[in-house]
C-alpha cells in the first residue's frame, strides 16, 4: 500500500518525468481510482496531457486541481525534489537551503513553497492524543522575520501537549495562544486530547476547568522537595527545549508571530515521525497530505488570518 522511494537513487529513477510524478499524485489522491469532484463518476478520458474529462458531466479536472499544486507554473518534478529534500533534512528545511539545493532564482519562491508544504503537514482529521498527556506553555521567539539578529522583545506564547510513552515521549501537539487563560488552554486540550485522558499540568489556574470537561486532571504537586517543572513534567519540557533549539537553529529565530503556527505544524510533523525508519515514508505522507489539502492563495500565505487575535500578554506562568 505505502509505496515510496527508499533512497535518493530510487527517488531519481522513479520521478524522472512529469508523467511519473503525475501518476504518483494520482495514486495518492484517488487510491480507488479517479472520481469526478463534481458528480462522483469514476470514468474519465484524458484531454491533452494533464486534463481528465468526466464521462458523465464532462467536467474537466486534473490531479493537481484543488491541491497545493494547483496553478503551479513549475514542473512537478521540481516540487517532488522540494518535498524529498524537505522530508530528508533531519532538522528541517530553511528557505535559503531549499533555494540553494533546487537552484531557485528567488528566495521568495523558496519561502513560499515551504509555506505551502507546511500547510500539508497537518493531517486533516488527525487522531487525538490519549492516555497520559503532559501540557505546559512556553514563550518562544524574540527575533523578527527578515531581520536577522535584530531584537524584537515580543515573544509568542505556545502551549504544548506531549503524550507519555513509558519513560519516553509519544506524539505531540502545539498551538500559539493569546494568553494563558482557561479560554485559550482548555480548547487546545479539547482539540488535541481525547476526553477521559489524564492531563498532567502545573498548578496554573487556567487548567482547572479541565476536570469539568471530562478529563482527569493531575497537578504536579511540588510535595516535600522542590522540583523544577522539567523534573515534574520531563516530556513536555524536553519538547519545549527541542522546539526552541529548532526555531533558533534551523530557522535562526527568523520566524514571525503571524507565521509561527505553520512552523509549529512542521515541527510537530517531524517530531511525530521521528522514529520512522525510512525518510521516504515522510515523503510519502507529505505528498499524500499535499493532495488532500486545499490550495492556499499567496496572499493568505503572506498574511495568514491570525489565529492569535491580540498581542500575547505577560502572564505569570513559570
Ligand atoms: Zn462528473
Amino acid at each position: 500500500m505505502e509505496d515510496y522511494p527508499r533512497n535518493l537513487k530510487e527517488f531519481d529513477v522513479r520521478f524522472r518525468s512529469e508523467e511519473a510524478c503525475r501518476e504518483y499524485l494520482s495514486q495518492l489522491r484517488w487510491p480507488d481510482g479517479f472520481r469526478c469532484p463534481r458528480c462522483g463518476c469514476q470514468e474519465s478520458s484524458p484531454v491533452r496531457t494533464v486534463l481528465l474529462r468526466c464521462r458523465d458531466c464532462r467536467h474537466q479536472t486534473s490531479v493537481t486541481a484543488g491541491t497545493i499544486f494547483q496553478d503551479t507554473r513549475t514542473s512537478l518534478r521540481l516540487w517532488f525534489q522540494a518535498m524529498w529534500w524537505v522530508t530528508t533534512q533531519k532538522n528541517g528545511a530553511s528557505a535559503l537551503g531549499l533555494q540553494r539545493v533546487l537552484g531557485l532564482k528567488s528566495y521568495e519562491t523558496a519561502w513560499t513553497w515551504l509555506h505551502k508544504l507546511r500547510r500539508a503537514m497537518v493531517r486533516p482529521g488527525r487522531d487525538l492524543l490519549s492516555g497520559r498527556v503532559e501540557v505546559d506553555e512556553c514563550y518562544v521567539g524574540g527575533l523578527e522575520e527578515g531581520l536577522p539578529g535584530r531584537l524584537n522583545l515580543e515573544k509568542a506564547l505556545v502551549v504544548v501537549a506531549a503524550q507519555e510513552d513509558g519513560p519516553g515521549i509519544g506524539r505531540i501537539r502545539m498551538r500559539q495562544i493569546v494568553d494563558a487563560s482557561a479560554q485559550s488552554l482548555v480548547p487546545f486540550v479539547q482539540d488535541s486530547v481525547e476526553p477521559g485522558s489524564i492531563i498532567h499540568t502545573d498548578g496554573w489556574l487556567g487548567y482547572l476547568p479541565l476536570e469539568k470537561k471530562g478529563y482527569e486532571h493531575e497537578i504536579a504537586f511540588l510535595r516535600g522537595k522542590i522540583k523544577t517543572p522539567s523534573e515534574s513534567m520531563p516530556r513536555v519540557h524536553r519538547v519545549i527545549s527541542l522546539l526552541k533549539r529548532w526555531l533558533m537553529g534551523t530557522h535562526q529565530g527568523a520566524v514571525s508571530h503571524k507565521h509561527l503556527d505553520y512552523y509549529l505544524d512542521e515541527f510537530t510533523f517531524r517530531f511525530n515521525r521521528r522514529r520512522s525508519k525510512s525518510r521516504g515514508k515522510l515523503f510519502f505522507r507529505l505528498v499524500q497530505q499535499a493532495v488532500a489539502v486545499e490550495p492556499v492563495p499567496l496572499d493568505r500565505i503572506l498574511h495568514p488570518q491570525a489565529k492569535v487575535k491580540s498581542k500575547p500578554q505577560s502572564v505569570g506562568v513559570w
